[in-house]
């Protein structure tokens, strides 16, 4: 097979917030099919990537089982994961526990929690982002309980509520109401300058806690109930242990904060899903199988690639540089989505196999480079999202755009038809 780009299994759009802007000054191309004006509800001129092509992970899923039927046996829990967390676990409350009596402005405290707590606490993150995908045990209650124990030196109980919100963001790539990792019309329009994108990358962590709750609700399940008692108990007795000190508590809290915000670990939130399309300088963003061939030659009149402009702009980037092994391999965000029931010490081999379907698509080299890009480039922004106004559905609840037949983002190994698969199933949502 040539390469996945080529196949009819590839997205078509073409689209992006760039060409929009040129297309109302009269000056762009003619506009594509797969792309939609937007709602007439935004309240606010909207420069988003409206489309109702369907979202490009599905049939590139069902394009590389059918060429490569063996990485279905990629799929199942991953024994490592368990350990990896209970390290880090024990090294952030040690840590906690240390700085007792150490003040929260001295540069010991603050270093600690910017080098080792917002590393371990975003390496957590994305524990709880595998465990939400049953990927650390069979059973899904063992998960959750997992889950509810890497939230720990969090501080706050999140581990619960996000899986619900995470499990829809598959199921509903860019589907505006439903995927919470969309900025909404109002955060874009109000944050899309140089001062509002560091201020939106700096305080990342709270527009990820915050949003959701202003766009739907999942059911409040007895999972999150021992999620909010655990994480409280537990609040309560580093406190007590610590001789009625805060310290080792706001060591934990400033570490989830600074996870989230100016880290290089951080630049995965960021890298994920912008469109990048347009910053392409042959140095940051562009395609394995480009530099194979290439390194650093031909770039485009607008400082991107050619080849790379003549990609279908892509809503999902891998990256696979170093910083991987400290999260998850997180960076392999296009393997991720294409099959979110192949654990993390999996992606690799599945990138490996799948390699034709891969190396055409661009990725990111360097995610401090992303944040970097993103704060400072005109060209990269709030705007620069997919968004589809229908399709996609509530995992775990009932959804008034349910859509039949899409389900399958989590196919199995034990269920390798192309739209039965269950990687998790929408019942486990309440266990
Ligand atoms: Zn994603
Ligand atoms: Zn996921």
């Amino acid at each position: 097979m040539a390469s996945a780009t080529q196949t009819d299994s590839a997205p078509h759009l073409r689209a992006s917030a760039v060409k929009n802007q040129e297309q109302k000054n009269g000056q762009g191309q003619q506009q594509e099919s797969g792309r939609i004006p937007p709602p007439e509800s935004s309240l606010v001129e909207d420069h988003f990537f409206w489309t109702y092509t369907e979202e490009p992970h599905r049939s590139r899923r069902q394009a590389i089982i059918k060429a490569h039927p063996e990485v279905t046996k990629l799929c199942g829990p991953e024994p490592l994961t368990k350990y990896t967390v209970l390290f880090v676990v024990s090294l952030q409350v040690c840590c906690a526990y240390l700085l007792r009596d150490t003040s929260m402005l001295s540069w010991k405290f603050l270093l600690t929690a910017y080098v080792i707590g917002a590393t371990s606490n975003q390496n957590l993150f994305l524990a709880i982002h595998e465990i939400s995908h049953n990927l650390a045990f069979r059973s899904p209650m063992a998960n959750r309980l997992l889950a509810i124990f890497a939230n720990i030196p969090i501080g706050i109980p999140y581990s619960a509520a996000f899986r619900p919100y995470h499990l829809t963001h598959h199921k509903s790539l860019g589907v505006t109401g439903l995927d919470t990792d969309l900025p909404t019309a109002l955060e874009a329009f109000v944050l899309d300058s140089l001062l509002g994108k560091a201020f939106f990358c700096t305080f990342q962590l709270l527009f990820y806690a915050i949003r959701p709750a202003f766009v739907y609700s999942p059911p409040f399940s007895h999972i999150h109930l021992i999620n909010i008692i655990t994480q409280f108990s537990f609040d309560y007795a580093l406190t007590k242990v610590s001789g009625g000190s805060l310290q080792p508590l706001l060591y934990l809290l400033l570490s989830a904060l600074l996870a989230g915000s100016l880290h290089p670990c951080a630049g995965h939130f960021i890298a994920e899903h912008y469109i990048f399309e347009k910053v392409g300088d042959g140095k940051g963003t562009e395609s394995i199988q480009r530099r194979k061939m290439n390194g650093n030659q031909t770039v485009g009149a607008n400082g991107m690639p050619k080849e790379v402009a003549n990609l279908p702009p892509p809503e999902t980037y891998s990256y696979y540089g170093p910083l991987n092994i400290l999260t998850y391999n997180v960076g392999l965000h296009n393997e991720h989505h294409d099959f979110p029931a192949i654990p993390w010490t999996r992606l690799h081999a599945l990138h490996r196999i799948a390699s034709e379907f891969y190396e055409p698509l661009p990725c990111h080299r360097s995610w401090v480079w992303v944040i970097w890009t993103f704060i400072l480039d005109k060209n990269v922004g709030m705007w620069c999202r997919v968004k589809r106004a229908q399709g996609g559905r509530v995992v775990g609840g009932s959804s008034a755009n349910a859509k039949a037949g899409r389900a399958g983002e989590g196919i199995s190994g034990a269920s390798n038809g192309p739209e039965e698969g269950d990687g998790w199933k929408e019942s486990e949502i309440q266990n």
